[in-house]
């Protein structure tokens, strides 16, 4: 029913499309494209196998794991390949939760982590760990006193996400880091949104156990990768072949591996470009909205933000009802809210922000990415200022 409402109301001649969901997923860049192919074709081997074709698909694949490591200064035998950003942080948390023989039951987190590592800590919970929700402040920011505070003599694992990809904020993960070693404490932090965007450096920084997820940086889907620190032991999460130096079993995807390396590589070189080229359409948006309508929060940290994010509420206006409608225009954004079973529940992160019920409820994420443009930015300005303006008669009527 819904879509073919959407289909009727869609204009005759192809209209212009904007994407601004890139915290949701990025378009797999065509360069990385180009360099899969001929693992998804001619080179099938199984990484695993002695003879040659085995060998080329290990050739490709440990090129891959240097590009990765490269980004974030780790050697290459520290980063160990897995198929999501959600198998990377649940390994983090649950391999920790194990490696201490039981000995050490609790966990330290945030309330505005993503779901992997919320819903993987609840798991925890059930089976008897003790977890602290540190709270977070009114930019979504985790404070490394708070940390210091949670820490017992039983901790494990501190686990506290780089950027939020709801509000883009940056949390002091350097100070986190070194509160954890001070304290002989791992320290896990879920990169997801700032791996490839933000410089890191593992030879630096006190980190123990780094998330990353190949779609998220113009790679493919259902890749990403753990760096593990040298030395550490973490119980597994798959049990099998002894793939992955025996870290992670199942056959590499090497195409995928090939991909989120290139893509690595790509993010690497193009650090400083792309958040100077974010950072201005951020800047571009944000003034054009402010400037034209009333009403308007912003829920992102004000300096402490990933340059490509920006989430606002609207008073007055349903969120859902915004995105909806900019998606009739042809605009991808994200409201605030995740979309569970059918319900709308207001974002777990804007709740632990403190936001209230409404703003919570009338939040939009814009992310933005490389291919933006400056048009682009102006259109989108225009066509939310007409959706906000026209739902907020609808409401006043
Ligand atoms: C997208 C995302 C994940 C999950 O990564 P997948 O590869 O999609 O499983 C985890 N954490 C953050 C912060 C994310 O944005």
């Amino acid at each position: 029913m819904k879509s073919l409402e959407l289909k009727e109301a869609m204009p005759e001649k192809q209209q212009q499309r904007i994407y601004l969901d890139h915290s949701a997923t990025t378009p797999t860049d065509s360069q990385v494209v180009e360099v899969m192919l001929p693992y998804l074709t001619g080179r099938y081997g199984n990484a695993s196998s002695i003879h040659s074709f085995g060998q080329e698909a290990k050739v490709a694949l440990e090129e891959a794991r240097r590009q990765v490591s490269r980004v974030i200064w780790a050697e290459p035998a520290e980063i160990v390949f897995t198929a999501s950003g959600t198998e990377s942080d649940n390994w983090a948390l649950k391999g920790a939760a194990t490696a201490f023989g039981g000995r050490k039951r609790h966990l330290v987190t945030s309330s505005a982590e993503h779901q992997a590592v919320l819903f993987a800590a609840q798991h925890l919970e059930k089976g008897g760990m003790d977890v602290t929700y540190l709270p977070v402040d009114r930019a979504g920011l985790v404070t490394p006193n708070a940390v210091a505070n949670a820490i017992r003599e039983d901790t494990f694992l501190v686990s506290v996400m780089h950027v939020n990809n709801e509000v883009g904020t940056i949390n002091p993960i350097s100070e986190i880091g070194v509160i954890c070693r001070q304290n002989s404490v791992l320290f896990h932090t879920d990169a997801v949104q700032s791996f490839g965007r933000i410089p890191l450096n593992m030879k630096e920084m006190h980190i123990d156990l780094l998330s990353i997820s190949g779609h998220k940086i113009y790679g493919p889907k259902g890749v990403g990768a753990l760096f593990m620190r040298q030395g550490l032991q973490l119980e597994k999460l798959l049990h099998g072949g002894k793939h992955e130096r025996d870290r992670r079993a199942g056959t590499e995807n090497v195409p995928g591996a090939v991909g989120l390396g290139m893509a690595s590589q790509i993010c690497m070189e193009r650090m400083d470009t792309d958040r100077e080229h974010l950072s201005q359409l951020r800047h571009r948006l944000f003034t054009a909205i402010a400037a034209s309508i009333r009403g308007v929060h912003l829920n992102s940290h004000e300096t402490e933000c990933h340059p490509g994010i920006l989430n606002l509420a609207f008073d007055g206006v349903e969120g859902d009802a915004l995105m909806l409608s900019l998606d009739l225009k042809g605009i991808a954004v994200s409201n605030g809210s995740a979309c569970t079973s059918g319900t709308v529940e207001p974002s777990h992160v804007l709740k632990s922000m403190g936001l209230r019920r409404e703003l919570t409820n009338s939040a939009l994420r814009f992310s933005l990415g490389r291919q933006n443009t400056a048009d682009e930015i102006d259109y989108v300005a225009d066509a939310l200022v007409e959706v906000v303006a026209r739902l907020r008669r609808l409401r006043r009527k």
